[in-house]
């Protein structure tokens, strides 16, 4: 059959271990699943509260443009509601950007290594993907700025960057900006947004340069990452642009109430930032105390160098019901992705990693 060339090679996205495949295979009891960075403590009750009450149509399509729910995003955000586009997670954001603008004979730009999903959309969509080293975990800007020419119409940078957790100070994204050719689309990936404690008003840029656009997702820090709802903030132009590229149903009604709901409950989202600042400096205290590397995180991981091979690392963590991700499908052999959990969690996590370092046992 006449399947695009460049599809064959890809494989299926690899998520992280599910817990009831641990259980069934270690004989484990309890399961501590920290490799997807999702929020340890889960989601605003209101959500279950709101979902029990809602009117249960569920015979009619949903409302494709999710006008209640971006109402009140606008609102919260204090943008207008033209200026946002609700996906089906930011996944299918990067998805509608990547078909709306790739193709044959063009390029994106994007670090190596990051969030694998802008790279295998380029992929599919045929157009040529230049990757620019991260330099001790950070985005080059400057050796990105080089790889940009005419045919380039993409740029992506994942701030906190994931694996590393690192984050691109506002200043250096507004410098860099500044020297992006005004007609390519710098997408910045603000998965994690809620959890920065540096300064950040990312959102203040896309009054100035109208070639950003801002995603964010309710999968990380408001725990809703089952019901898949992510969203684009932008100029209106873009967002008319890129309107007409998603499916006309993206986002089901279950979905636009929990998030809706869930944005209403701005107490649990400073919590669960308070909660996770507190949680890494546990792990950096670790880490400096057994010399591993780290890079200090602005997200709910952490990525750490424990110096071993890491999927020998994650695999001995598995025997002992913790589920964490391997770096060497990240671009880091050595490392270990680990989510922010509840303290309790995060110190099975790190007892056991103990018992590796001081060479009690062998992975
Ligand atoms: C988790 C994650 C996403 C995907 O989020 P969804 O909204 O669940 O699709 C996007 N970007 C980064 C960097 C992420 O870590």
């Amino acid at each position: 059959m006449k399947w695009k060339k460049q599809i064959l090679p890809l494989r299926a996205y690899q998520p992280g271990k599910s817990i009831e495949s641990v259980k069934k295979q270690y004989h484990l009891e309890e399961i501590i699943k920290l490799a997807s960075n999702e929020n340890p403590y889960g989601y605003s009750p209101s959500v279950d509260q709101a979902l029990l009450n809602g009117d249960s149509s569920y015979t009619f399509y949903p409302d494709g443009s999710a006008a209640n729910l971006k109402t009140t995003l606008a609102s919260h955000l204090h943008v207008e509601e033209n200026q946002l586009l609700i996906t089906n997670g930011t996944d299918e954001l990067i998805q509608i950007i990547s078909r709306a603008m790739l193709e044959p004979g063009k390029n994106t730009v994007m670090a190596a290594c990051t969030f694998p999903q802008y790279k295998h959309a380029a992929i599919i969509e045929g157009a040529e993907v230049r990757e620019v080293e991260l330099v001790n975990g950070f985005h080059d800007l400057n050796t990105m700025l080089t790889k940009m020419d005419d045919q380039t119409a993409i740029v992506w940078l994942c701030n906190p960057n994931n694996p590393t957790g690192t984050y691109i100070p506002e200043e250096e994204i507004r410098r860099f900006l500044i020297q992006v050719p005004s007609d390519v689309l710098v997408v910045l990936d603000e998965a994690y947004q809620e959890y920065v404690t540096e300064s950040s008003n990312s959102l203040s840029l896309t009054q100035q340069f109208s070639n950003l656009i801002i995603m964010r997702t309710f999968s990380k820090i408001y725990g809703l990452a089952s019901f898949r709802i992510g969203y684009g903030i932008s100029t209106s132009t873009t967002i008319q642009c890129l309107e007409p590229v998603r499916l006309p149903f993206n986002t089901n009604v279950l979905g636009q109430l929990a998030a809706t709901t869930a944005l209403s409950d701005q107490d649990f989202v400073q919590s669960c930032r308070a909660h996770n600042t507190a949680e890494l400096q546990q792990y950096y205290g670790f880490c400096e105390e057994h010399s591993l590397p780290y890079f200090p995180s602005q997200g709910n991981f952490i990525l750490i160098n424990v110096k071993r091979d890491a999927d020998e690392v994650a695999e001995y963590l598995l025997t002992k019901g913790l589920i964490v991700r391997s770096g060497k499908s990240l671009g880091f052999p050595t490392s270990v992705r680990i989510t922010i959990g509840k303290k309790e969690q995060n110190e099975k996590v790190r007892n056991a990693l103990q018992e590796l370092i001081t060479e009690k046992v062998r992975p």
